[in-house]
């Protein structure tokens, strides 16, 4: 058995639709499961709504209407039965007009809570299956659509960025889903999301439907988990900045959970820590060039001949940096500063310590937050925090990387040989990835610099 996860732009018009429908039914004669993304910009679109909906109701119908345009164009294109075109665009409707009254109520009480927010950012994944199902049944495939929230799959944390409650999963789902695979019908899941103990939505961040489908493969015992994207996979390099990356064929699930991690919106950062558990492959595939290898991502750990695999950088991340003439031999000073960020849902990337300094590498978009947050915990040795936004991370990743001599002195010669200056470095703290910190404007040549140097 094996989980496909298709992803928001193999559906973004009637043509990738299609094909998606082919893959589906056509590539492989294992039992399937799929898991899917709303169609793409359809979740920006419902936070734009959330937006607008808290300013006044003038708009709501309007942002419903283009929800109702894009996947009504998709139905028509897509499902040739008449009756079964109307039976999809009667649940489009009935998922609409729920959004409709989540909007009108946030418009109404001035608020948007995060429980209700979480309903109105699901209804792109939940109108999605409804239509990718029509399309498997107009081709004569057996096909059911499943919200992800009430066919046993668990999570706890915060919501809008749940975590998986893998045991309880594993002991629902299975029971949910058998009867139908015995039949050979598809299960049609929506991702994004999942129900928590107490029966409420909640999501597990953006791009979270990567994780949601290793969830299932975890809880399903797959074999594999494929994910359809509309790129070859993992590259050497982004290729926004690298015209010459290559894909990769095959990676570590650590590199691909570091590469995920700081770089790279290729996978949603947690999707590999549901599949070490049970050693699932996982392979990403383009849904536009479905023959291309892809990249294979499992449990061998290949080195290969320069050891490096892949330069990644991240502008989205910025420094919070605390000094204090002996802040290094405080005992707790780290705890309370964690816990405060912490309990903000302030996510730390990283930490890097000296005894004068303490640095956290925090989304730029926290970072004014995180400092008025330790601002306010007055805590006495800390003599300034400093915001430091003019920066990015750039990280290099492959097996083999700590134990390899003379590895970071050819990362760091061809860097120092484009002028650019290292401001921070981390090293040894994963066994397969250094990361540095360089200003903001040095991102493109850095990044080519290595690239040159290692993959050309
Ligand atoms: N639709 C959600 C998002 O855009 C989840 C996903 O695409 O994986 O973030
Ligand atoms: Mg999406």
């Amino acid at each position: 058995m094996i989980t496909l996860k298709i992803g928001g732009s193999s559906l973004r018009d009637t043509e990738s639709l299609n094909r998606v429908v082919d893959i589906i039914s056509t590539r492989t004669s294992l039992k399937k499961i799929v898991v899917l993304s709303a169609v793409k910009g359809v979740t920006d679109h419902l936070f734009k709504s959330i937006d607008e909906a808290l300013k006044n109701d003038r708009q709501i119908n309007g942002l419903l209407e283009y929800l109702r345009l894009l996947h009504r164009e998709l139905v028509v294109g897509c499902i040739q039965t008449v009756s079964l075109r109307h039976q999809t665009m009667d649940e489009i409707e009935y998922l609409l007009s729920r959004l409709e009254k989540l909007l009108f109520g946030i418009t109404f009480t001035g608020e948007c809570t995060p429980k209700t927010r979480e309903l109105v950012i699901s209804s792109g994944e939940r109108i999605a299956v409804q239509v990718l199902t029509g399309c498997l049944q107009d081709r004569g495939v057996s096909a059911v659509p499943m919200d992800a929230d009430k066919i046993g799959i668990y999570a706890t944390g915060e919501f809008g960025n749940g975590n998986a409650d893998l045991i309880t999963t594993a002991k629902y789902l299975p029971a949910f889903l058998k009867p139908y695979l015995n039949r050979n019908s598809i299960p049609v899941i929506t991702g994004f999301f999942a129900r928590t103990h107490d029966n409420h939505t909640i999501t597990f961040g953006r791009g979270g439907t990567d994780y949601s489908a290793a969830i299932v493969a975890y809880a399903m015992d797959c074999s594999e988990l494929q994910i359809w994207k509309d790129v070859d996979g993992f590259l050497t390099a982004s290729p926004g900045l690298v015209s010459n990356a290559k894909p990769i064929e095959h990676l570590a699930y650590e590199e691909a959970a570091e590469l995920a991690y700081f770089g790279a919106e290729i996978l949603h950062p947690r999707t590999v820590e549901p599949l070490t558990k049970k050693n699932i492959r996982a392979v990403i595939k383009n849904t536009f060039e479905p023959d291309a290898v892809g990249t294979l991502i499992g449990a061998e750990k290949k080195q290969d001949k320069d050891v490096i695999k892949s330069v990644t950088c991240n502008s989205n991340i910025g420094v919070l940096r605390i000094y204090g003439a002996a802040i290094g031999q405080q005992v707790g000073f780290l705890k309370g500063v964690v816990s405060a960020l912490s309990e903000n849902n302030i996510n730390i990337m990283s930490v890097i310590t000296a005894q004068t300094d303490v640095n956290f590498l925090l989304s730029k978009s926290d970072l004014a937050r995180g400092k008025l947050l330790i601002d306010s915990l007055k805590i006495p040795y800390i003599d300034s925090i400093e915001t430091i936004k003019d920066i990015a991370v750039v990280a290099v990743v492959g097996v083999g990387l700590v134990e390899t001599k003379g590895l970071a002195a050819r990362v760091f010669t061809s860097v120092a040989e484009v002028g650019t200056n290292v401001e921070m470095i981390v090293s040894g703290a994963s066994k397969v990835a250094q990361y540095f910190i360089i200003k903001l404007k040095d991102v493109e040549k850095t990044v080519r610099a290595i690239h040159r140097e290692f993959f050309s």
